[in-house]
């Protein structure tokens, strides 16, 4: 594999860096730098630029509507993208349902979603996880009866990120009940505004409302939103899950962090931590970066495949825990370095002019003690750390 960057890669980090200063809104730029959660008209304001553009869906073969990008093109987008302080795309519609509708769906359902998914006029959900089937997923129980033409959906989907902005929501069903859990299982794409569904909000423990539980009480719901064959559900939902674990890295993201970590470090309430009396301090900040650096080049092994248009394999389990550790590690810098001013705090209760009145608090310590306790579920959700393992293991032959 050769990643090295060539004069046109770099001519091509210059007008994808110039264009997020100068074409994408700033606005939201300027929300997420002030610790505000971004609505759903910010994120489709920032999606449909960059989908003006064509930059929307890099990832997508160019037949669909892909840019058509080298892996490293990829990567120097989304490292612009994140250096910018640009929020991520939401990636339920672009990067998991998409590939699966282009691999296994029929020419109808392409033309029927692809198209609205391009161009950020709908928004999805993924419900996979259930009450008693999280890690152990195959034992979901959210039933789907035949019914004519129609599967009638009954049961509940839980911690179903970005629901309450979603058009559509692509569900693991259960259509029969096989010896084999996994046999039983059916990939079904279901409209949000069809009658019997109700999304119930739940709150994290950082303030905010990311998640929720989606009802589904005698949904019905054409056969013809159903992805590839009854029962063969399991197997669309790993391809999605392998593209999804390669989704994680963030590595510019995470970059930018240590680079404000250190701005802040040198003025802490404490004295300058990067200075003599921060030894500790600077170990932790130095091992995040090694970390940052081996992520970076594993990823770019990961996503190899993709150039000849293959899906990631299960190395993807080792970005999805090097990457929740090394976000889990800068976030608790955070938290070190705002010391007593550390408390759970939610600026969007606030409004955007949240920081008046609380001065002496320093301005990082109330987004980063929040980012540092939403960060905890990195490790648990898109299959926790545990299982990531599990996964190596059994690669590994252990
Ligand atoms: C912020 C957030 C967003 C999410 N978004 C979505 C979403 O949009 N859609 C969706 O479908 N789901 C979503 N999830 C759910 C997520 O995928 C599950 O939480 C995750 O799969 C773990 O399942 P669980 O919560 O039931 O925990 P459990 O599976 O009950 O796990 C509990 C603990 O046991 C460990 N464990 C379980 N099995 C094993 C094993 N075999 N070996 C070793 N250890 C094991 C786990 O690692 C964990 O530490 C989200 C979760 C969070 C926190």
């Amino acid at each position: 594999m050769n990643i090295s960057m060539s004069a046109e890669d770099e001519a091509f980090r210059q007008e994808v860096r110039a264009w997020f200063r100068s074409e994408y809104p700033q606005a939201i730029i300027a929300k997420l730098a002030n610790g505000q959660t971004l609505t759903k008209t910010d994120l489709v304001a920032g999606e449909q630029a960059m989908s003006a553009k064509g930059w929307l869906a890099p990832g997508w073969p160019k037949d669909y509507g892909g840019a058509g990008w080298s892996v490293t093109r990829r990567f120097i987008f989304d490292e612009e993208l994140e250096n910018a302080g640009a929020p991520n795309v939401s990636p339920m519609g672009l990067l998991y349902v998409a590939p699966v509708i282009y691999t296994f769906g029929t020419q109808a359902q392409k033309d029927r979603w692809l198209g609205d998914i391009l161009a950020s006029r709908t928004f999805w959900a993924q419900g996979y996880s259930e009450p008693e089937a999280g890690s152990d997923l195959a034992s979901l129980r959210m039933r789907a009866e035949r019914d004519g033409d129609h599967y009638v959906v009954s049961g509940e989907k839980i911690w179903t990120s970005d629901a309450h902005y979603a058009d559509w929501i692509f569900c693991l069903v259960r259509t029969s009940d096989e010896p084999k859990k996994q046999a039983g299982i059916t990939f079904l794409c279901i409209d949000m505004t069809t009658p019997g569904v109700a999304v119930k909000p739940i709150i994290t423990i950082d303030g905010g409302h990311h998640l929720n539980r989606v009802v589904f009480d005698q949904v019905r719901v054409p056969m013809e939103n159903r992805i590839g064959e009854e029962g063969l559900g399991w197997t669309y939902a790993r391809h999605l899950l392998n593209h999804e674990r390669t989704s994680y890295a963030h590595v510019a993201a995470k970059r930018r962090q240590v680079a404000s970590l250190k701005e802040i470090s040198r003025a802490a309430p404490w004295g300058d931590l990067l200075g003599e009396a921060g030894g500790a301090f600077r170990r932790k900040l130095a091992e995040v970066e090694i970390t940052l650096t081996s992520l970076e080049f594993t990823t770019l092994r990961a996503l190899a495949p993709l150039a000849s248009g293959e899906a990631p394999g299960d190395e993807s389990s080792i970005i999805k825990i090097a990457a929740t550790e090394a976000a889990q590690a800068v976030t608790e810098l955070y938290l070190e370095l705002a010391g007593p001013y550390a408390q759970p705090f939610f600026a969007d209760r606030y409004g955007p002019d949240w920081r008046a009145g609380l001065e002496t608090i320093p301005a990082f310590a109330a987004p980063g003690t929040a980012s540092y306790f939403f960060t905890r579920a990195q490790t648990i959700y898109g299959g926790a750390t545990e299982v990531q393992k599990n996964i190596i293991a059994r690669q590994l032959g252990i």
